[in-house]
């Protein structure tokens, strides 16, 4: 057996161990898997439910995928895989945990193992998170728990003492950028048509390789590149020596509604920073750019201080933006400002 979890991309280190594990039948009773929206913990945890019943043995990639159970698993219609979600409520309260207690002892019915996909465990409340501690300890031997959360901090330091966690890799731009290259025709095709909306997907993807497949091919996408397009015009007015005007339509290009304009501000400073470090370091992580050849070339074009005091200059904005001052009064003194430390 060599492949374990084909279905996930990249978490190499994470795939290997856990397969292991399955192979060996030495996996954990229950695992906390973390990571946010679009890091792939759900298709993780198919493949683990899908790993501990595929019928394909012998084979060298576990789950197979194809076997009957496995193909059940990854539709979401065997027996002994159960999820369980808020159902929209803002909350997964204490019935819910009991009618899962209830369940957990009952045999499976096809598999050798019964699994439970608690889909949003940071909604279980502080007593519905009590109720499950105690099948945490003493589970059936034939159950596995998974428990996918965005931020595990919001479980119970109980719960979390008894699950190993689990966490989704992010990706930098770059890794990303290169991930999707190499792997999906889509992402190949969206950055030979444009640029801009390659550059706008890795962006939106925010690290996260499910997110950026899903961006590839969507109309979110159109509203990531306009939102880039005005964060890389104010990049290039602080970088250049823009006249007034350029710098004035740059900034007032931005959006006015304060938590886009927030956004956008908290991007333009991710932006100055990759061009600060890149000045520092030239193989430093970048957090904006997925192209190094651009944020070099632009660093190059501006002194360190001016990057620095530009910096500055946005995080302020962003302060007072975050305080609900006045956004109009806000950027028409940052305006001024950074044209004065020109
Ligand atoms: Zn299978």
């Amino acid at each position: 057996m060599s492949v374990y979890f084909s279905k996930i991309h990249g978490n190499e280190a994470l795939r290997q161990r856990i397969g292991e594990s399955i192979a060996k039948r030495s996996h954990s009773h229950a695992y906390i898997i973390e990571g946010p929206d679009g890091s792939g913990k759900m298709t993780l945890a198919r493949s683990i439910a899908a790993a501990l019943s595929c019928e394909d043995k012998a084979g060298d990639t576990l789950p197979c995928g194809e076997c009957n159970s496995c193909k059940r698993i990854f539709s979401d219609n065997f027996p002994d895989v159960t999820v369980i979600d808020s159902a929209g409520k803002a909350t997964i309260g204490v019935d819910t945990v009991r009618r899962l207690k209830d369940d957990v002892y009952l045999s499976a019915t096809e598999s050798d193992y019964k699994v439970y996909i608690l889909s949003e465990a940071d909604k279980l409340t502080v007593q519905a998170q009590n109720a499950l501690l105690k099948v945490l300890e003493e589970p059936p031997d034939s159950v596995v728990f998974l428990l996918l959360c965005e931020d595990s901090k919001r479980l119970l330091t109980t719960v979390k003492s008894r699950a190993q966690t689990l966490r989704m890799q992010l990706f930098s731009p770059e890794e990303l950028s290169e991930y999707l290259e190499k792997n999906s025709s889509d992402a190949r095709t969206l950055k030979r048509t444009s640029a801009e909306k390659f550059g706008a997907m890795i962006e939106g993807a925010d690290g996260r390789i499910g997110a950026a497949l899903d961006l590839c091919d969507s109309k979110r996408l159109s509203e990531i590149t306009a939102k880039r397009e005005a964060v890389d015009a104010v990049i290039s007015a602080v970088t250049g020596r823009a006249t007034y005007s350029a710098l004035y339509d740059a900034i007032s290009s931005l959006p006015q509604k304060r938590a886009e304009l927030s956004e956008s501000l908290s991007m333009v400073i991710e932006a100055l920073r990759d061009l600060i470090l890149i000045k520092k370091s030239p193989t430093v992580s970048l957090c904006y750019y997925f192209e190094r050849e651009k944020a070099t070339d632009l660093s190059s074009l501006v002194s360190l201080k001016r990057l620095c005091d530009v910096e500055t200059l946005i995080e302020g904005a962003l302060d007072s933006v975050l305080k609900n001052a006045n956004v109009n009064i806000i950027m028409t003194s940052l305006i001024s400002d950074i044209k004065k430390c020109c």
